[in-house]
């Protein structure tokens, strides 16, 4: 009987994000051509580099920059535009709901699980209705528009109880994604309020609040509070240990007995790992409901299922020492070096070798505040303006995916250096079928 040819080993990546698509790049390169078939499922066709959003809503850089396209950087992996709704490890399947509304079952041999995050939401009444996320490059471009959309309507109307309503704008948590946007978007109408007449920057109102005794835990106490100082120098509120009790119609009330009424309410208090994970996946989760991870990233006692990034609780072994329990923070800095790691060892372990295990100690954090505003704790040194706002930009650029989008995302801050950013607001693009159905009518 003639000998039958081995069928590629099938690797399904759920989620292209940080980690799916830096494991699957780093797959199709060492991969040989019939050893294994790879393909990504998301229901984007691109990934988001998040870090990036603040400046994408802030418009220095064009917000088409700031994702990746899957097909396009994957050329040796099926791309699937499609949303996974269960994971069955028990019979190695994963059903996916396609844009057309079926539903399909993947079968795999290696199971790569990077669904990431989502935000973490709390019962506080007329959140769902007000509030807005910020996470998605959606989400980006719709704030930015909503901003400036804000300011035309604000410009055009005479009650001044709605006009200050208008110029209120509220963020919800502390964290890097939080500030940042509000450091980008308050620099930006701050800058915008110049071609209006009526509109002074101090007309403006920014607040941010924050449980917490201190923001972007990710540095040192000293800079968070310096972050504190700098803001409040730019006139934005900032109420720490404090909570929202309720945001009921555009109506914000705070724990300490504040009350105002806010226009954009921005919602940027936590994440929590994927929810798919306890509402459709037979998978070890922990107490936070991430995926159990070894330190060579497999999931714990299925070694042929793969998890790192924002939904896997991976030991933090540069931690474990002083604490046993210590998991990996989410965030982008882990999420590229765990995928990386993972996909040679996926190949590795494919080819009958021993996988390795996952150390990286932390080098520490850049956040921008808005243009020349920044703060950075690298290396143990405290960095504070200019230089760790620049540092922030050569950071994330260097770890932007592909050439292609390093060299758009600089030639956009060359050209908004020399012609100032983009202040147009394209509201319409949050309504595009009110034009159409207006003139239905007529
Ligand atoms: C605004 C913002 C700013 C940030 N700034 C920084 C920073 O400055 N520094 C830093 O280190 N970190 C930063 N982070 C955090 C960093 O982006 C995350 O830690 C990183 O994205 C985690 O990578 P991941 O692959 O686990 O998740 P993600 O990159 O979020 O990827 C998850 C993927 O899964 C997909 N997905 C979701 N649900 C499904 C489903 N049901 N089926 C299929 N696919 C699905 C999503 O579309 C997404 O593509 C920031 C995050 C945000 C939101």
């Amino acid at each position: 009987m003639a000998a039958t040819k081995k069928e590629p080993t099938r690797i399904l990546i759920l989620g292209g994000g940080y980690v799916g698509l830096y494991a699957a790049l780093g797959l199709q390169k060492k991969l040989k051509a019939r050893e294994a078939s790879v393909t990504v499922v998301d229901p984007q066709p691109h990934m988001t580099y998040q870090p990036f959003l603040p400046e994408a809503a802030g418009g220095s850089i064009e917000p088409r920059h700031v994702v990746a396209p899957l097909r396009r950087v994957l050329k040796r992996c099926h791309v699937l535009t499609a949303r996974v709704a269960k994971i069955e490890h028990a019979k190695h399947t994963v059903t996916v709901e396609v844009p057309d509304g079926r539903t399909e079952e993947i079968g795999y041999d290696v199971l790569v699980v990077a669904l990431g995050s989502v935000a973490r939401l709390l019962p506080v009444p007329g959140l769902a209705e007000q509030g807005i996320s910020f996470r998605t490059i959606g989400e980006a471009i719709y704030l930015r528009n909503h901003v400036m959309s804000k300011l035309d309507q604000a410009a055009s109307t005479i009650d001044p109880e709605t006009r200050k309503r208008l110029l209120t704008f509220t963020f919800v948590g502390g964290g890097f994604a939080g500030i940042e946007a509000l450091g980008e978007l308050e620099d930006m109408a701050r800058f915008a309020t110049r071609y209006y007449e009526t509109i002074d920057p101090e007309d403006l109102r920014w607040v941010l609040v924050e449980a917490a005794g201190r923001i972007l835990p990710e540095v040192r106490e000293s800079l968070g509070v310096y972050t504190v100082l700098q803001l409040e120098k730019r006139g934005i509120e900032v109420y720490l240990s404090t909570m929202v009790k309720s945001f009921e119609n555009g109506h914000v009330v705070l724990s300490d007995g504040t009350e105002f009424d806010s226009g954009t309410i921005v919602w940027t208090a936590g994440v929590k790992a994927n929810p798919i994970l306890f509402n459709g996946s037979d998978l070890p989760l922990d107490e936070r409901k991430r995926v159990k991870a070894t330190a060579s990233l497999q999931v714990e006692g299925l070694p042929n299922v793969w998890t790192a990034g924002d939904n896997a609780a991976v030991p933090d072994l540069s931690k474990t020492a002083d604490d046993p329990t210590a998991t990996c923070a989410p965030n982008a800095q882990h999420a590229v070096r765990q995928a990386r790691l993972m996909a040679k060892n996926i190949v590795t372990v494919l080819r009958g070798g021993k996988p390795k295990d996952y150390y990286h100690k932390n080098v520490g954090s850049v956040a921008s505040l808005g243009l020349h505003k920044g703060v950075a704790d690298v290396y143990n040194v405290k960095l504070k303006g200019f230089i760790a706002w620049a540092m922030h930009r050569a950071y994330h650029v260097s770890r932007m995916p592909t050439f292609n989008r390093k060299l758009r995302i600089t030639v956009d801050w060359l050209l908004s250096g020399l012609f100032r950013r983009e202040v147009i607001s394209m509201g319409q693009i949050n309504d595009p079928k009110a034009e159409f159905d207006r003139t239905s009518k007529t």
